[in-house]
């Protein structure tokens, strides 16, 4: 009694209030014809932008001839995909999923399955890493390890061993009879933007080798072109035994990938996994289309010119703006700021100049532009962001003044 009803939608997120009509590229537009440039893409979803002809025409084409059929029939889209995935990557298998979370769980049953079918049942614990994030599902928020998530939802999926970010020591000696592999995020994005460095990804590897276990990399942030190459870990030369995909590859339709060598995805026989919709026509079309893009030659090197320009515009900046910014960090188009005054204010100061970017870990500021951003976007968001340190600094000016005279 007394208690105000919930909502109609759960209110499991505090939504800004501010909604969307349509996108054009890098724009969103509301209701009212305010035009936003979007550096958020949907949290690195968006990452050819709104409204692109080619995958809005991918859907069409597909939505008036079959939408959803199961799998429990052959999906030649799919198999297209698959073999296009498996062609540019380190794997030689792919299981798809809606979502980054659920390509996470295939990752970590195919782990532990690979150690039982190996006739090691007892090899099933996974060595993460703090400030990762790969999910909120039960198992992913064990992996993840973050309290905040694991709060109040029962005891923690067992199996998930946690070790300081980057250390090589702590990870040795984590490493016992009962461990099936090591799972990273190269590029850690919810945790605040922070790269692996390559030397570390080839000492996870290495110690896998040794130790007998499998390397798992959480890409379902960092890749399909986000870092300037198809998967971030490619940069560092390292390759894993089994990665997530999730986010840009499906440009905004819901989808996911499990990638893995043979050895690794030995254990999955016909039966031991599965998903009503993972890798459905509809969401294998506009994955097709969205590689078509992403693989077309010069793609990848304008995202790195992109990165390059706008990396030394926002160091200007934060040159400019030391109250404001410390730093900028990050690969491709992952980049950090990482904020002096409160990220969530930076945050609303830059929407405040309609310029849309997302909050992360370690008090940083995201912006994950979509990947077919050019010069003038650039551009426009260097002024926006030049404004809103402007803004916040008149602010604070403000404030110490009236502090001063209330004393
Ligand atoms: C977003 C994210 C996930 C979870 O993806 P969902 O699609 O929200 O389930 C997992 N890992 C990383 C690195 C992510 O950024």
């Amino acid at each position: 009694m007394g208690e105000s009803q919930l909502s109609p939608l759960l209110p499991t997120f505090a939504r800004i209030d501010l909604s969307f009509e349509r996108g054009e590229g890098p724009w969103l537009i509301t209701p009212q014809g305010d035009r936003y440039l979007d550096f958020a893409a949907g949290i690195a979803v968006n990452s050819l932008g709104h409204s692109h002809p080619h995958l809005v025409e991918a859907l069409k084409a597909q939505g008036e001839k079959l939408w959803h059929i199961s799998n429990l029939y052959h999906i030649p889209e799919g198999e297209k995909l698959a073999k296009r995935l498996t062609d540019n990557t380190f794997a030689d298998t792919v299981f798809f999923t809606n979502s980054g979370a659920e390509a996470m769980e295939c990752a970590i049953k195919m782990a532990r399955k690979y150690h039982s079918a190996n006739g090691h049942p007892e090899r099933y614990r996974i060595i993460t890493f703090e400030g990762a994030f790969h999910g909120r599902t039960l198992a992913t928020i064990a992996a993840g390890g973050q309290a905040k998530y694991l709060e109040g939802f029962g005891p923690k999926v067992e199996g998930f061993d946690q070790v300081p970010f980057g250390d090589h020591k702590a990870i040795e000696a984590a490493i016992g009879p009962e461990t099936a592999a090591i799972l990273v995020e190269p590029v850690q994005g919810e945790g605040g933007v922070r790269p692996v460095p390559p030397q570390c990804l080839r000492g996870l590897r290495e110690m896998c080798d040794k130790h007998g276990l499998l390397l798992i990399f959480d890409e379902v942030q960092a890749g399909v072109g986000r870092t300037g190459k198809f998967f971030a870990h490619q940069k560092a030369g390292v390759a894993p035994d089994i990665m997530a995909v999730a986010k840009g590859i499906g440009g905004g339709f819901p989808l996911g990938a499990c990638l893995a060598t043979t050895e690794a995805g030995k254990g999955m026989t016909a039966g031991v996994h599965g998903t009503t919709y993972g890798g459905n026509p509809l969401a294998m079309a506009v994955g097709n289309a969205v590689l078509d893009v992403v693989l077309a030659p010069g793609f990848l090197e304008h995202v790195e010119k992109m990165s390059l320009l706008l990396k030394q515009s926002l160091a200007s900046v934060a040159d400019r703006h030391p109250a404001i910014i410390e730093s900028v960090r990050g690969e491709g188009l992952l980049i950090g700021l990482k904020a002096k005054i409160n990220n969530g204010e930076l945050v609303t100061a830059l929407r405040d100049q309609h310029l849309l970017s997302v909050g992360a870990g370690d008090n940083v500021v995201r912006l994950l532009p979509p990947l077919i951003i050019d010069e003038s976007h650039v551009a426009s968001a260097i002024e926006r962001l030049e404004k809103a340190c402007v803004a916040l600094e008149q602010q604070a000016a403000h404030k110490a003044k009236t502090a001063s005279k209330d004393q």
